[in-house]
């Protein structure tokens, strides 16, 4: 058996900025990857947007650790050279319906923090975007995009000059907890048990499955996990926007957004399919609702312009129609057992918060010391 400080299960950039958190503070760290290389999962699949932290409940962990998030990720993306591009967004009201709803998004953002989003009238938003339909919009100027892998291989870089141990093709299949340590159970090219004394489950997607399979930890504590699919379409040619574009939220998602690319690539979704097995196709069908959606903020999209790009999935704790849950990080105080914090329904805005996420967890594991 092998004994070590801390493990990190799951190197996607949650786990990457939780194991150089804890390589930083001087502890032994390994990562315990399942597939074959690093960031794979969610943190492949996503809008790669620097969110401001403007739509999340006031006081929630989403709006904490999104607006400290972004500060830190900015900086970090600065220092390391990671590319990124604050090009900013509106968020757009297309009919006089929703003048109320950016009233609130815009009273959430400053409640949240973010101080710096501007009502612009439908004329003022046409001089940044002249392709935009809109009857209002909020231009948000904290809102960026990232090189996602390249933020995760800095990450990880940083954790092994402080000796972090990356294993790929490692998948946690078992274990148990006790008052000696946490055993786990590790498939690789044979089954290994690997005892630690801190565990951290930053599985994604895994991360119900992880926990369901640590023997001594409390079912209760393993909440339920729904896969809320986020399908993308990309753009053929050249979109003439320079800003990401959001609708005023209508449905389980953000609305059917446009981001760009580091190159200036225009892509739209995600939209929200929940579904009840992993399945990252997108079906063309979903076009048609896609030009709908966009056209209401950019009539001139034109005909046959929209190809299936790819998909994400949301890990979401809470069932479609269900309220809307927080970030979950069920530690020694949830729990009961020192050592282990569980991560459950890391969707959006968690690549935005990693480093924050990655302060919170070494705060949980100090409160459980
Ligand atoms: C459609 C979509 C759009 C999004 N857009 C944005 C955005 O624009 N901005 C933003 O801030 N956030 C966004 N997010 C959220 C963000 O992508 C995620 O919060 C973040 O990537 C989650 O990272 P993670 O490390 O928790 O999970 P993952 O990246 O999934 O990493 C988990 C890792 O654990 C591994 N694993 C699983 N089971 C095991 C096991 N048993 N043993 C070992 N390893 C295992 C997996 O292989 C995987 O590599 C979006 C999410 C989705 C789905």
């Amino acid at each position: 058996m092998e004994q070590v400080d801390c493990v990190v299960i799951g190197a996607g950039v949650v786990g990457l900025a939780v194991a150089r958190r804890l390589a930083a503070a001087g502890r032994e760290v390994v990562i315990v990857e399942a597939e074959d290389a690093i960031g794979t999962g969610i943190s492949a699949r996503n809008s790669e947007v620097i969110h401001a932290g403007i739509y999340y409940p006031r006081g929630s962990l989403k709006a904490r650790l999104c607006v400290a998030g972004r500060k830190q990720l900015y900086d970090y993306c600065a220092q390391r050279g990671i590319a990124h591009r604050r090009c900013g967004k509106l968020i757009v009201a297309t009919a006089p319906h929703q003048l109320p709803d950016l009233a609130r998004i815009a009273e959430a953002a400053r409640a949240n923090g973010v101080d710096d989003l501007a009502p612009l009238s439908a004329e003022e938003a046409r001089v940044l975007e002249p392709a935009l339909s809109c009857v209002a919009a909020l231009h948000s100027p904290s809102t960026g995009i990232v090189d996602s892998h390249g933020l995760m291989l800095s990450l990880l870089g940083d954790a092994e000059r402080d000796g972090a141990v990356l294993a790929l093709k490692s998948r946690v299949t078992g274990g148990a907890v006790g008052p000696d340590g946490i055993e786990l159970t590790v498939e690789s090219d044979g089954v290994m048990t690997l005892r630690a004394r801190t565990v951290v489950n930053c599985a994604g997607l895994g991360a119900q499955s992880v926990a369901r399979a640590l023997a001594g930890l409390p079912a209760v504590s393993v909440p339920p996990l729904h896969y809320a699919k986020g399908n993308y379409f990309s753009f053929a040619g050249r979109a003439p926007f320079s800003r990401l574009i959001y609708p005023v939220p209508e449905a389980a998602g953000l609305g059917v957004h446009l981001t760009l690319d580091l190159g200036g690539q225009a892509r739209f979704g995600p939209d929200v399919e929940w579904i009840d097995a992993i399945d990252y196709r997108v079906s063309p069908a979903r076009a048609e609702a896609f030009y709908g959606e966009i056209r209401r903020y950019w009539p001139a999209l034109p005909d046959g312009a929209l190809n299936p790009a790819y998909a994400g999935i949301r890990p979401k704790p809470h069932a479609p129609g269900e309220a809307a849950r927080d970030f979950l990080f069920s530690g020694p105080a949830d729990h009961g057992l020192p050592g282990l914090v569980n991560l459950y329904g890391i969707e959006s805005p968690g690549l935005t918060a990693s480093l924050a996420i990655a302060d919170h967890v070494s705060d949980l594991l100090r409160q459980g010391d």
